[in-house]
């Protein structure tokens, strides 16, 4: 199986004004999408990531204003953590230092060194210093220079009872290999993918299983080169594993279908096309509030109950 790597994390904020502030201006990721959940038409979606909105650097988000707070354990994605340039290292530490962010002091992870801190409703973020991907292009809108910027995902790391029955879908559905341990982390990489290429598992008998809400990772998506290679996945995942996956649902900017791997995270398959310039120039990715053809007829009484966020 070809190796793919993540497409993009989706995760569950609190209100929506600060979630967009948060990730636009104090991240300094570009706000490639503006539109609602379609399953909730009454809610947001926001799609952040680089210039173009690659898969590999998406970080997607459903605002809801009253959400629950989330609890963190086992069963779900622990941390989503973003590349930066090696040498911004010491940028970002007195950035989120100084905008009161409080991150852990730096620590080492497979030789790389790690800032971990928290998003305003609690969600575990880290940024890891990447040598070499100075010269990677990298967005400069908001107070984040260009040269500090992040370059796409770095990895996530989740947080099972056992790795073994959710290894085996990485290896086996996504091409992903063991390439190392440390303490608790076994890390799976996908050869020959930079950006969004790793995924960690923590293995963590004794805790309570997590509980979803604010500040908590919804699903993850792994890409398909296309409709093809995702349904090859697919049914890989049904006949040598047993799964069941849902049928394709058409998500406007990508094709997708899901499925609950056996460590109980949610996962999905997205394909790369058509991306996120299919409704939008490039030039302008985020500005409008995009709507799928079913709800463009109520437009109106969606844009009344959409919290403003301007
Ligand atoms: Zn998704």
């Amino acid at each position: 199986m070809r190796s793919t790597g993540l497409h993009h994390v989706t995760a569950i904020a609190g209100p929506a004004r600060r979630n967009l502030d948060f990730y636009t201006r104090i991240l300094g990721l570009r706000l490639v999408k503006k539109t609602v959940n379609f399953d909730d038409p009454g809610t947001y979606h926001f799609y952040f990531g680089d210039a173009a909105g690659s898969p590999g650097s998406i970080l997607t988000f459903f605002p809801w204003e009253h959400a629950a707070e989330g609890r963190a354990g086992v069963g779900e994605t622990q941390e989503t953590a973003f590349r930066i340039p090696e040498a911004s290292i010491g940028f970002w530490s007195g950035r989120l230092v100084a905008l009161g962010l409080s991150p852990d002091l730096p620590e080492k992870r497979f030789g790389a060194t790690v800032l971990v801190f928290k998003d305003p409703d609690g969600m575990r973020l880290a940024l890891v210093g990447v040598p070499g991907i100075e010269a990677e292009p990298a967005w400069g809108g908001g107070e984040v220079p260009q040269e500090h910027a992040i370059r796409g995902m770095h990895s996530v790391t989740l947080l099972l009872k056992e790795a073994g029955p959710t290894a085996a879908i990485l290896t086996d559905v996504f091409g992903f290999e063991e390439t190392g341990r440390e303490g608790t982390r076994i890390r799976y990489a996908a050869r020959g993918t930079a950006v969004g290429g790793i995924v960690d598992i923590r293995e963590a008998g004794g805790f309570l299983p997590g509980r979803q809400g604010r500040g908590s990772v919804h699903h993850i998506a792994f890409r398909a080169a296309d409709d093809a290679a995702q349904a090859q996945m697919a049914e890989r995942l049904t006949t040598q594993h047993g799964l069941g996956v849902t049928g394709q649902r058409d998500r406007n900017y990508f094709r997708s279908v899901y499925f609950r791997e056996p460590g109980g995270v949610l996962f999905e398959i997205a394909t790369d096309a058509p991306g996120f310039a299919v409704d939008e120039a490039p030039e302008s990715l985020g500005e409008a509030l995009k709507l799928p053809a079913q709800y463009e007829a109520h437009r109106s009484e969606i844009e009344a109950v959409l919290p403003a966020v301007a």
